[in-house]
């Protein structure tokens, strides 16, 4: 028998050890690190690319928070790139490709368009795309009848105020508060629409300083793919929705097709980051690496709603596997995300310390308003599904997309699950808990005398502790309110 000398850790097995710390206030800390060589993002917190927890409505407030959210591809290929779509379109500097729309089209039509794209207005153009008017949401809810075309509906042209097409957004800040008007449309000599300047966007820019976001201002996001041929069809789509990183995710991640797909992204698409994953050992991450992934995705087995150890008996603890795959990763210039088994901010300044650049959360937001899926009303309590991507319904809905109909009964008796369903409280707005999160990290990088992340690992140290230290560690001896 093989037996690695090392004892396996995991978070709940060490304690971080108080240092001298220098640091007056916590305000002065700075999370800010790398997704990616290519991405840096204000937090360390990426929400992870599970159905029940990042759809687009995650993936924008992640972004406008400082992290990023990686959209789960347990949809089709067409459903996962309009996500994309939707969040890239959530803001920017300036709408370089507003949506148009023919002024013959019914309000209704025009209605439902404003409401797939989650936008206030359209703008109205003929078909060689030179501007007729604008249609915003408020010009229809009043309107007699949604049968009528847009252009009985629409600010016409000679109503309008419009900017030229190099104009500065200082300048377009300005004509937007004179006119106090929402929206400013950008048209060159030939009144061709060029781009568009809203208030939102303005204002969205003041509210979210710490936003990740790209060189034209709009949010960033990921999108997974898998390592099927499909899975390239996948990652086109997404790329030609102009997403920002893409994560090879599968459950064992060291593996021929890993390498042999993140080769293939890497080849038809050299300057987009690529994340692969998961690995939970130092040779998964150089293999990886040398394959050109960007950065590497550790965890195998930790996830909350995982039976992969159980189902499989494979798996490393958490904690040691983000340690060495962490000096792999150092040591290639690869940063590491710690993904699974994250359950407090505590284990988030382990994770961190132990020298991972970020950290994937799943059931930790998954019980966020911002989570897709309804909130169920039990036993006095609201409460959100969580559920595993490999469990026995996320299986059985990923065969009936691939298929496009629905699968037999007997074939339910085929999947070997390794996740669970699940339901988490209901923990209201990201925001919120994203407070408490990095409320938490700030505190215990100041309990480390760590201004920066990067100083966090160089000053940690930790102790190993005994399960007597794991109940003086927790609330104990009282009875809690
Ligand atoms: P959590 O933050 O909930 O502890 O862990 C989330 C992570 O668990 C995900 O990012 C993913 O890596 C992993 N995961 C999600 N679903 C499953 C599953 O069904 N089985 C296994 N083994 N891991 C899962």
């Amino acid at each position: 028998m093989k037996i690695r000398e090392r004892v396996g850790l995991t978070f709940d097995d060490v304690l971080l050890v108080p240092k001298h710390s220098a640091i007056a206030s916590r305000k002065t800390i700075r999370t800010d690190t790398w997704l990616t060589p290519q991405i840096q993002l204000a937090i360390p917190i990426v929400s992870a690319n599970m159905d029940t927890v990042t759809e687009s409505e995650m993936a924008i407030a992640m972004a406008r928070a400082g992290g990023i959210g990686i959209l789960h591809r347990f949809m089709t290929i067409q459903q996962q790139a309009e996500m994309v779509q939707r969040v890239k379109r959530a803001e920017s500097f300036i709408v370089e490709h507003p949506l148009t729309i023919s002024p013959d089209t019914p309000l209704q039509d025009a209605k439902q368009i404003m409401k797939d794209s989650d936008i206030g207005g359209l703008v109205v153009t003929d078909s060689d795309k030179h501007l007729l008017g604008i249609l915003t949401t408020r010009d229809i809810l009043l309107a007699p009848s949604l049968d009528t075309p847009v252009e009985r509906a629409m600010t016409p042209r000679d109503k309008l105020i419009v900017a030229h097409a190099n104009e500065p957004l200082s300048q377009a800040r300005a004509t937007l508060y004179e006119h106090r008007i929402e929206k400013l449309p950008l048209v060159d000599e030939e009144n061709h629409i060029v781009g568009l300047v809203t208030a939102q966007d303005i204002i969205k820019i003041q509210e979210h300083p710490q936003a990740t976001k790209d060189q034209k201002g709009r949010l960033r996001v990921g999108a997974a793919i898998g390592v099927t041929p499909s899975d390239l069809s996948r990652a086109k789509a997404c790329v030609e929705a102009e997403v920002d990183v893409l994560v090879v995710d599968v459950a064992h991640g060291h593996m021929d097709t890993v390498i042999a797909m993140v080769k293939k992204l890497k080849r038809d698409f050299p300057s987009l980051p690529v994340i692969a994953g998961n690995v939970a050992t130092a040779e998964g991450v150089e293999d990886l690496a040398r394959a050109g992934a960007d950065a590497v995705k550790v965890g195998v087995g930790s996830g909350s709603i995982c039976i992969t150890r159980i189902v499989t008996g494979f798996g490393v603890p958490q904690l040691t596997a983000i340690a060495e795959c962490a000096e792999a990763g150092s040591r290639l210039g690869v940063p590491i995300i710690a993904d699974g088994g994250i359950r407090n901010s505590g284990d988030i300044t382990k994770a961190l310390a132990a020298g991972a650049s970020t950290v994937m959360l799943g059931s930790l937001l998954s019980g966020t308003k911002e989570s897709p899926g309804a909130t169920i009303f039990r036993n006095g309590q609201n409460y959100k599904v969580v559920r595993g991507m490999a469990s026995l319904t996320a299986n059985i809905a990923r065969r009936e997309i691939e298929r496009q109909s629905e699968i037999d009964w007997d074939e339910w008796s085929d999947v070997i699950p390794e996740g669970v369903e699940a339901v988490v409280p209901y923990r209201g707005t990201l925001h919120e808990v994203l407070h408490q999160l990095l409320g938490g990290l700030r505190s215990g990088m100041s309990y480390c005398g760590a201004a920066t992340l990067p100083e966090l690992v160089e000053k940690a140290e930790f102790i190993q502790i005994t399960r007597s230290g794991q109940i003086e560690s927790g609330v104990h001896d009282v009875t809690v309110l």
